[in-house]
């Protein structure tokens, strides 16, 4: 989608590296970390929020996703949040899930 940083970013735009990616989704580092390892699982179909997503087949595969990324990243404990709406701190409105590691700062 135009105007969408995360799609340019999918599309190599800005020559993100990714920590991982499939089919389904890319994983890259976030600009402003607020954890020792902050990641993002962006789907690479633009979707604005969840929910706005009505594909269960493809959340369940995202978070499969999660859990692959924070493997090849080392990571074993982490947390993963998925802010909905602006007023629960979303600002980039295509569906992206955190993964922060280690020491967290929210
Ligand atoms: P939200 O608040 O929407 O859940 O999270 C958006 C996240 O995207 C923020 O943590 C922010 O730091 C990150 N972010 C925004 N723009 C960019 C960018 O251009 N590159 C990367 N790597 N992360 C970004
Ligand atoms: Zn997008």
């Amino acid at each position: 989608m135009e105007d969408c940083i995360f799609c340019k970013i999918i599309n190599g735009d800005f020559g993100t590296e990714f920590v991982y990616e499939n089919e389904d989704a890319v994983v890259f580092k976030d600009i402003n970390p607020k954890a020792d390892t902050h990641l993002l699982v962006v789907p690479r179909i633009h979707v604005e929020s969840l929910n706005e997503l009505n594909d269960e087949a493809l959340l369940g595969r995202l978070m499969m996703t999660v859990k692959e990324a924070a493997k090849k990243a080392g990571l074993k404990s982490y947390r993963t949040v998925i802010n909905t709406g602006k007023e629960a701190g979303q600002e980039v409105f295509h569906l992206h899930i955190h993964i922060l590691s280690g020491r967290i700062k929210l």
